[in-house]
């Protein structure tokens, strides 16, 4: 999986994701993840990137011509097949054109299932905004997707991004060291996950849970379906509008949303 971030800020995007879990599977080759700096791109002697918006207003916006060129550049060293093959990738330059997706808060709200229809890309490529933003005119002509990461702004599109790009990663088979860990975890199957322990058995005077320590897979399984139920009605009953649940959970549900 190739990930291409065009951002002001290249540093801050490698130095936060080139460690860990996606440290280690660049390092392996499971991923690669390229910043492109759009700074690279300025067409004057000032090295600068912005400009006043039309019309005025507060703030300073991203000209669309070095955005344009930046994603030339991206466009054209995938299709010279510049970026190492992965594991399994035998496409090359055949593949078709590559989602450009566009950080911003008004975009679509990411969640897990959007992170598990884009880990199956062979590459992605990540425009991020800074100031008041980019000319619309290289949006409409670059970018595929709109994808905000909630109700909130923040001050550039590089938080964002490295946040997509992680939970995407951690989908590509073989980047998390047991792919059982991506299993079972919050949100699939629009459930929260089950509570977990680890040693002691006692901590604080709280006790681990004895079906645990009972070796007693099915009871294990059972008792975290449940708990799985219980949590999600506590603490996301919105999600349990889409879960499929059996008469008896859908129960357990409205019991403990009511408390
Ligand atoms: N003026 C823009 C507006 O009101 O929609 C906000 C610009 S924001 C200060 C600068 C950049 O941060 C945006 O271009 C976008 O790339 C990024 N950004 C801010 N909030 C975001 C969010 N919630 N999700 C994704 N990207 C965001």
């Amino acid at each position: 999986m190739h990930f291409y971030i065009m951002t002001l800020f290249p540093e801050m995007v490698m130095q936060g994701l080139d460690t860990s879990i996606i440290g280690r599977a660049m390092s392996k080759g499971l991923l690669s993840i390229e910043a492109v700096n759009i700074r690279d791109y300025a067409f004057n002697k000032h090295n600068s990137v912005d400009d006043y918006p039309y019309g005025g207003g507060a703030g300073m916006l991203m000209q669309a011509e070095p955005v344009y060129q930046a994603y030339e550049a991206v466009m054209n060293k995938i299709s010279s097949g510049e970026s190492a093959p992965a594991p399994g990738d035998t496409a090359g330059s055949k593949r078709k054109r590559p989602r450009v997706i566009y950080l911003s808060p008004q975009g679509k709200t990411f969640h897990q299932d959007m992170a598990e229809e884009l880990a199956e890309e062979e590459e992605l490529i990540f425009l991020c905004g800074h100031y008041e933003g980019i000319d619309e005119r290289v949006l409409e002509e670059i970018v595929t997707d709109y994808v905000s990461i909630g109700d909130y702004v923040v001050t550039g599109g590089e938080l964002p991004a490295m946040i997509m790009v992680d939970a995407i990663s951690r989908l590509v088979p073989g980047v998390l060291h047991n792919d059982v860990s991506a299993e079972f975890e919050s949100f699939q199957d629009n459930l929260l996950e089950y509570p977990q322990y680890s040693r002691p058995e006692i901590w604080h005077g709280k006790q681990v849970p004895e079906v645990l320590l009972s070796g007693h897979h099915a009871n294990v399984e059972k008792w975290r379906r449940e708990q799985s139920v219980i949590r999600t009605a506590r603490l996301r009953p919105d999600l349990l509008e889409k879960a499929e649940l059996s008469e008896k959970e859908r129960e357990i549900a409205k019991r403990f949303q009511k408390l």
